[in-house]
């Protein structure tokens, strides 16, 4: 699979220490079940993170730690690494379900199965029922052609297609695609015209729609 857009390092890094909250670690997860560049760097800070707790606890970062801890690592079993909260997982095949195994334990694996909710033309939603109060996890399932409705951000939001695509005035996104942003962008994405788009979203505050109409349903419909 071709992925061309990651998560920023430092929730690859975070999520590597086992730092993330559970929608963050979930949403990094589901990007590593794509990704196996990511796989190969967040595998990497996992020994980096694990030889430097096991070998060297105590040490104060000095110049020369880096290359200690590199030639530790040679001499590493992968047991010694430090998992994030979804550990590592490989690839899946994603023509059996378009739902990675660690989304599946959320979600039905069979998207026609999953109650959606109407939220707008086109766009439907399904929270995710976790405990955490670092993130607020969602799956929209656009049809094609359909724009997501207008919004800004208070704070990140990381939006993970699992099917289809979308683009916005930054570049395209398809499966695979991770697209990290903070709350200085307002986007105005718009699903592919050849099918609908399935995308996993995570946010660290409610979005804040620019129409009256989609911020007077905000409060009731939870967006
Ligand atoms: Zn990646």
């Amino acid at each position: 699979m071709n992925v061309s857009h990651h998560p920023h390092d430092d929730l690859l890094m975070s999520h590597a220490a086992g730092a993330l909250s559970e929608s963050w670690s979930l949403a990094v997860a589901t990007h590593l079940s794509f990704c196996p560049k990511c796989r190969a760097s967040v595998q990497l800070a996992e020994t980096l993170g694990g030889v430097l707790l096991a070998e060297i606890p105590d040490q104060e970062l000095s110049p020369d730690m880096l290359e200690k801890v590199f030639e530790n690592i040679e001499s590493e079993s992968p047991e010694t690494t430090t998992p994030g909260q979804f550990s590592t997982v490989g690839e899946y095949d994603t023509k059996k379900s378009i739902i990675p195994p660690v989304l599946s334990q959320y979600v039905n694996h069979d998207v026609d199965n999953i109650p959606w909710k109407y939220i707008g033309p086109g766009v439907y939603q399904h929270m995710l029922d976790l405990s955490d109060e670092g993130g607020i996890a969602r799956l929209l399932r656009i049809k094609a052609g359909k724009p997501i409705p207008d919004h800004g951000h208070r704070g990140r939001e990381v939006t993970m297609v699992l099917s289809g695509c979308y683009s916005d005035q930054i570049s395209s996104f398809n499966a695979g695609d991770m697209q990290d942003v903070d709350e200085e962008i307002i986007h105005k994405p718009i699903v592919g015209e050849e099918e609908e788009c399935i995308c996993l979203v995570v946010t660290d505050a409610p979005l804040i729609f620019q129409n009256w109409l989609p911020k007077v349903f905000q409060p009731i419909m939870k967006i």
